[in-house]
């Protein structure tokens, strides 16, 4: 697999898969058949750092498909927008999972035992195989299948017993797609904190079946536990209002802001070129603890080429927004009033730009864009999947996708 951090080796590996987005992919999605994988997109990185759009993605998988062929995968596509939508509009769950996490990171301190378990546990030594295999296959890959996802979180919390905090924040680490929304909100799904009450148990027969084409042959999970009761928090997490930004671009000279979630200026379609490109990638924001190599490789080099390319189409400048510049004083050196960024939404992305671009909002001098789908999506992603997936068909049809 290339996992080249560009927009031409996205489009080529969507380009591959498309074909097999239908009853394909529907039948042999939930198989773990290792790093040779062909049997799921693999697009997750660069649909992360918007190099690829939810739309473009949609477009041409329909265009091989009808939305029925291809219900499973439009689905999948639409869980992580539903999980963006969700996020914006219950945030206090990300700072609950920032302060739970720094506090369990604290505890790792002051308890030896709890250390132990954890360094066994990111460093694959457990000696629950298929948990063991999965550690390495992150940190070495910086990706894992959805399936071994939902079993190394169902281990991690239920079998290990370790805080889910600290198995989201390893993830966060590692995943070259690692993502405020769909990380928090899966982990949080498996340990029964966002269907309340309704957790997923890892079972060794289920690994056993859907591991059976691994190159190494079945992967082994013995002594996994065979309860998983719900964890419980001691807060509510209250639903707030919306309030998404019109996207009209300003009149005049602007300078387009390209960061982690938004690389590339392609799948914006911008009506009036930008002046002026400005390139922050913060993949160390995602966690106190050090990136892996992968993960920050990636983003920073998403943004990199995502600067050089727009900068090449639009024939502007570009400058780098170092962590101690002020994004004013980039603007007056170039003699630019407006900045245009693609929507920062809740999580690591937007907590390392906002104090510096929220001086810039308060004197209307940043617009944000949200993409339409996004737009259209997220006023249903009040509560469960169920509104969206009800909504499916009306969003297709509106984008023009009937
Ligand atoms: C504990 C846990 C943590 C996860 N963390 C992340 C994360 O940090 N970032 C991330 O992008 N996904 C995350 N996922 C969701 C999912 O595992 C990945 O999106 C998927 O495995 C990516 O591989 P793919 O591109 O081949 O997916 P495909 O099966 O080809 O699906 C196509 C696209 O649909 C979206 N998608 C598929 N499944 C999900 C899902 N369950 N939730 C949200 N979006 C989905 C992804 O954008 C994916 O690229 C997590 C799942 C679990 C269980």
């Amino acid at each position: 697999m290339d996992w080249t951090a560009d927009r031409s080796t996205a489009l080529r590996r969507l380009q591959e898969f498309a074909p097999d987005a239908g009853r394909r992919y529907a039948s042999s999605r939930n198989h773990d058949t290792g790093p040779g994988r062909s049997n799921v997109s693999q697009l997750s990185p660069w649909l992360h750092a918007g190099l690829l759009s939810e739309r473009e993605v949609l477009a041409a998988v329909l265009t091989h498909h009808s939305p029925s062929q291809a219900e499973k995968f439009v689905s999948e596509v639409f869980w992580r927008i539903y999980f963006k939508g969700f996020l914006e509009q219950h945030p206090s769950i990300w700072r609950a999972y920032c302060d739970d996490r720094d506090a369990a990171l604290a505890d790792l301190d002051d308890n030896a035992g709890r250390r132990t378990a954890y360094n066994e546990a990111v460093e694959g030594r457990t000696g629950i195989a298929a948990f063991d295999h999965w550690a390495r296959e992150l940190v070495e890959t910086g990706y894992l299948h959805n399936h071994a996802r939902m079993w190394f979180a169902s281990i991690w919390i239920f079998t290990l017993k370790l805080d889910w905090t600290l198995g989201a924040d390893f993830f966060l680490r590692h995943l070259m797609d690692g993502d405020a929304a769909s990380n928090t909100l899966n982990w949080r799904w498996v340990a029964g904190l966002h269907t309340k009450g309704k957790t997923y148990l890892a079972r060794q027969g289920n690994i056993t079946r859907y591991t059976s084409d691994h190159p190494e042959g079945s992967l082994e999970a013995d002594g996994l536990t065979s309860e998983a009761p719900a964890l419980e928090e001691d807060r509510d997490h209250p639903r707030r209002d919306l309030d998404l930004p019109d996207g009209d671009l300003p009149q005049g000279r602007y300078a387009l802001l390209l960061h982690d979630e938004a690389a590339s200026h392609a799948p914006l379609a911008l009506e009036q070129p930008p002046a002026l490109v400005i390139g922050a990638a913060r993949p160390d924001a995602r966690s106190p603890l050090p990136i892996g190599d992968k993960a920050r490789d990636f983003a920073l080099q998403a943004v990199a080429k995502g600067v050089v390319s727009a900068s090449e189409a639009f024939e502007c400048p570009s400058v780098d927004w170092g962590h101690g510049d002020r994004p004013e004083d980039i603007l007056q050196a170039q003699e630019i009033d407006y900045v245009v960024a693609p929507y920062l939404p809740v999580g690591w992305t937007r907590d390392s730009l906002w104090p510096r671009l929220e001086p810039l909002a308060n004197s209307d001098r940043l617009t944000q864009i949200l993409p339409e789908l996004a737009r259209q999506t997220w006023p249903e992603a009040r509560a469960g999947f169920y509104r969206v997936r009800k909504a499916i068909p009306d969003i297709l049809d509106t984008a023009g996708f009937s």
